[in-house]
């Protein structure tokens, strides 16, 4: 026996440990179960290890394209191992943060596998099984990646996320099936540097859900840059032999594509079937945990969180619902709100989103207005080298009031958080075109795009 807490949290991914430090600064007793290590997906197998290989992965880049710049360089090489140790070190980095952030709250944390044999009993089975007594609790076990059952997804050279950041060497092609965000960064990682990359998507576009507009200019980009793409194309098959082959199906068609590895990035499982949740009584939906806006589930004083809930799986909004969480364990009363939530794809260039894409606004009746600002006549994106992507600003045009925006071009994923605070103030697009910018930045092109909604773009004639 462990002892007794006021909340046992269990799984130490960005909505867990996110939503222990919470309850401990409200003063809780606070125990988080943890099976792998704390950080969960994001920190080890997700967010940061693939954004420490894209960052190597674009500066290899920009060395290769050092000439535009007047430098010269000879024999650019990389070397995956180091690359590898970079990211290690980071995330051991990270990790170290997490845990000595959660424990210097007050928070334990317990290594184990957990399971609720009650309403407030949670056993632990690690390497000393234990049993845990807590007044509430937060599930947030996160999810892991899933397989479709196509012949020969389980052959050896078929390779899910988490397989990928393991690799120790640099493969010299990939074909990527399933072309959201996912699939995108491992294209855009493995193009960076230099290798061979087809993407098979089911959709008739990559990137399914974003804006038609920024998936088409993603396409042309990576076309551009020597990547295959095959959209509305069905994978019926793979053969692990000296190479992994794809076939598929595109417009009635039989084709196949090849790379020394296949990559599936066709979507991610919830962790709830050995959690004791059916005796429990906790209510599923296709195995996801179902919950209110306050995070409880079914089950008064069991509440969930983050990827586990199905509900936009992203780090940001599972540490979001993990603070609603916490504090709705603490005695408060705060409910989540959705209606900002940014969403971005570490490209090259990168793409980020928050609100309505044009096609879901005309399909609102507002009178829907676009304002454009291409990143080519942007002084800073010269400057960067970068003349790719475009701001573009959905309004409705009667009022100005910002419905979604959407950006594609250098620091993207930056820039949106000033679209995300000024929808959430319900900004218009006349106080952001108002707004001076300071020059020479990329986040002109929010400013010139707001303009441009209101047909009084300066930049741009
Ligand atoms: P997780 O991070 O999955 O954590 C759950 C934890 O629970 C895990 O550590 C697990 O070991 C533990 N656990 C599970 N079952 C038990 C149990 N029974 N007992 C004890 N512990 C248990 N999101 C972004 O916002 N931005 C990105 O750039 C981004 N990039 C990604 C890249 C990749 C390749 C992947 C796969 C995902 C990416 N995501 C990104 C998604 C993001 O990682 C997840 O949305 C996020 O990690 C979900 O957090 P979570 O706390 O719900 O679950």
């Amino acid at each position: 026996m462990e002892g007794n807490f006021d909340l046992a949290v269990i799984g130490g991914g960005p909505g867990g440990y996110v939503a222990a430090i919470r309850a401990s600064q409200l003063g809780l007793k606070v125990v988080v179960v943890e099976e792998r290590e704390m950080g969960g997906t994001c920190l080890n197998r997700g967010c940061i290890p693939t954004k420490v290989l894209l960052r190597s992965a674009e500066v290899f880049q920009e060395f290769g394209r050092c000439s535009e710049y007047g430098i010269s360089a000879s024999a650019v090489e990389f070397d995956y191992s180091r690359i590898n140790q970079r990211k290690a070190s980071i995330v051991k980095r990270l990790r170290t943060g997490v845990e000595s952030l959660v424990r210097g709250n007050g928070g334990t944390i317990i290594p184990g596998k957990a399971r609720l044999i009650d309403r407030h009993t949670v056993e632990v089975a690690g390497t000393r099984n234990t049993i845990i007594k807590a007044e509430k609790l937060i599930i947030a076990t996160g999810s892991r990646p899933s397989k479709p059952s196509i012949p020969g997804m389980d052959g050896s050279r078929v390779l899910d996320s988490d397989q990928v950041l393991e690799l120790k060497e640099c493969p010299s092609g990939v074909v990527i099936i399933g072309g959201g965000v996912i699939g995108i960064e491992f294209a855009t990682l493995f193009n960076l540097l230099g290798k061979k990359v087809a993407i098979i998507e089911m959709m008739e576009s990559l990137i399914p859900g974003f804006d038609g507009e920024i998936s088409g200019l993603l396409k042309a980009s990576l076309e551009s840059k020597g990547v295959r793409i095959c959209t509305g194309s069905m994978v019926t098959g793979i053969e692990s032999g000296a190479s992994a082959v794809c076939s598929f199906v595109i417009e009635g068609q039989r084709q196949s594509a090849e790379g020394e590895i296949a990559i599936v990035a066709t979507g991610r499982k919830p962790n709830t079937e050995s959690l004791g949740l059916d005796a429990l009584g906790v209510t599923l939906d296709r195995g996801y945990i179902k919950v209110n806006e306050r995070m409880q589930t079914s089950i008064e004083g069991i509440y969930a969180i983050g990827d586990v809930t199905g509900v936009f799986p992203l780090a940001h909004v599972a540490s979001a619902q993990g603070i609603v969480a916490a504090e709705n364990a603490a005695g408060m009363d705060h409910a989540m709100d959705y209606s900002v939530i940014p969403s971005c794809i570490y490209s090259n260039p990168e793409i980020a989103t928050v609100g309505l894409t044009e096609e879901k606004a005309r399909k609102t009746n507002k009178d829907v207005g676009i304002g454009r600002f291409p990143v080519s006549t942007n002084g800073k994106s010269m400057i960067l080298g970068e003349k790719e992507g475009l701001a573009k600003i959905i309004t409705d045009s009667k009022t100005g009031e910002i419905l979604g925006a959407h950006i594609m071009g250098p620091r993207a994923t930056e820039l949106i958080g000033e679209l995300c605070v000024a929808m959430r103030l319900e900004a218009t697009t006349k106080e952001l075109s108002e707004t001076i910018h300071p020059h020479p930045t990329v986040s002109e092109i929010i400013m010139e795009a707001s303009m441009a909604s209101e047909g009084r773009c300066v930049h741009v004639h």
